[in-house]
């Protein structure tokens, strides 16, 4: 992200704020920016630094070319420090070294801007020594602190900081950002569906749980197509253990619902809104034996089993149930 028109399409609300303040020269001395791991915090932090740099921009665009930009996009332009968490923790030393490194004053200007990275994870030490160089601040310094959880900062520090926050990513910016990381189209979409957070959507494509969740439900679909059965028997000795929890089986039944819903979308021919992109066969199978009117009760079902769950019905007999309703 390298431009706030850029920046604009992802954060529009902050990217407002911050441009704003810079066309009125009123930088504030400290932001505090939270929001969502993936949510552009270090490319915001990284576009004010650059703005309030470089000495070409137009509007409050930096140029990209000048030598503060590039120094600043490799990282070592001598009056912009970052601080990031030494192992665990933000150490008291790292903001004293800061601190001293401020002393000296820069070679073509007085400007300063520091960026703190993960800033919840000060330790007390050092949050507190920071607060006192907030309380002390010179005219031409600027604090940029990012967290992804804000509560956990002082709140002697955030009254200190002008506060913005990111919106989450929409499901196509982080489907996107998913299969930049290596994980294919298929997963990246079922992943989005079930959360809009990048960290969490990471450590759920890590979760073999999931992964298997996934196969059953495709597996108890098949069989309510074709071994019906046999399905009683798949619920006792397979659903229901996998899904021993409560949270987890409305998991399962949400994972029902998406599946039931890309047959709806096979069936409109609507191949954007699928979300087993892997399954494609199977739904076309679904969608031979299932019709429009038969999947929308089963959606209804589901829901409905659902509902039941949360009434605190036993839950095998709500799967055993719901397999009974879903018929042709
Ligand atoms: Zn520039």
């Amino acid at each position: 992200m390298n431009s706030w028109s850029e920046m604009f399409q992802q954060q529009p609300i902050v990217s407002k704020m911050i441009t704003n303040s810079i066309k009125k020269s009123r930088i504030s001395h400290a932001y505090l920016i939270y929001g969502d791991k993936g949510t552009g915090k270090v490319e915001l932090a990284q576009l004010l630094a650059k703005s309030i740099f470089c000495k070409n921009k137009q509007g409050y665009e930096p140029c990209q070319t000048c030598l503060d930009c590039k120094r600043i996009n490799s990282g070592n332009h001598p009056d912009l420090h970052k601080i990031e968490p030494d192992g665990a923790s933000i150490k008291t030393e790292q903001i004293a070294h800061l601190k001293k490194e401020f002393n000296y004053t820069g070679l073509e200007s007085n400007k300063k801007v520091y960026i703190i990275e993960h800033a919840d994870k000060m330790t007390d030490n050092a949050a507190n020594r920071l607060l006192k160089f907030l309380e002390e601040p010179s005219q031409e310094t600027t604090a940029i602190l990012l967290t992804e959880n804000s509560q956990s900062l002082l709140a002697t520090i955030r009254s200190r900081c002008q506060i913005l926050s990111t919106r989450p990513l929409n499901s196509k910016q982080l489907e996107l950002k998913l299969m930049e990381t290596g994980i294919t189209e298929a997963n990246a979409r079922i992943l989005t569906t079930f959360t809009r957070n990048l960290a969490e959507a990471l450590e759920k494509s890590n979760d073999t749980w999931f992964a298997q969740a996934r196969k059953l439900v495709v597996q108890l679909v098949e069989m309510l197509q074709n071994n019906r059965d046999e399905v009683p028997i798949f619920v006792h000795t397979q659903w229901m253990p996998h899904f021993k929890e409560k949270n987890q089986l409305q998991e399962g039944l949400d994972l029902l619902l998406v599946w039931f819903r890309d047959v709806i979308h096979y069936h409109m021919d609507d191949p954007s809104s699928i979300v087993f992109l892997h399954q494609m066969e199977k739904l076309e199978q679904a969608s031979m034996y299932w019709s429009i009117q038969d999947i929308t009760k089963h959606l209804q079902t589901i829901m409905e089993a659902k509902r039941k769950l949360e009434q605190n019905v036993h839950p095998q007999l709500v799967i055993e149930q719901l397999t009974l309703q879903i018929q042709r």
